[in-house]
């Protein structure tokens, strides 16, 4: 079972965003790497292209980093946690806050 999914939550553990709360926004498994919304920003200079409709100039957005840089947030304990995965009786697979035992997944 994947530890982090598109939509979670994360905090950011390491790195110039250290702590910063995001959604994630996509993730890469082949990779190992997560897209996460306002973390790891990158400045991209554009050209501009007026057939596209493309202006030109900088442009900021998320680069992907690297899957064991980000924590699953869990809303109890109000931080970024490490999580176990719990079984269900009805064999579903649920992840929980290795903190506090909250689940993570409705
Ligand atoms: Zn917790």
């Amino acid at each position: 079972m994947e530890r982090v999914k598109q939509g979670d939550q994360v905090v950011v553990r390491k790195g110039k965003d250290a702590g910063k709360r995001g959604r994630v926004q996509r993730v890469i498994p082949r990779e190992n790497r997560v897209v996460v919304a306002g973390a790891n920003m990158i400045k991209r200079h554009t050209r501009p292209n007026p057939q596209a409709g493309v202006a030109g100039g900088i442009q900021e957005r998320e680069a992907s980093m690297d899957l064991s840089k980000v924590n699953p947030y869990c809303s109890t304990c109000d931080r970024g946690v490490r999580i176990g995965i719990r079984v269900l009786e009805d064999g579903r697979k649920v992840r929980i806050c290795r903190v506090c035992g909250e689940s993570l997944d409705s």
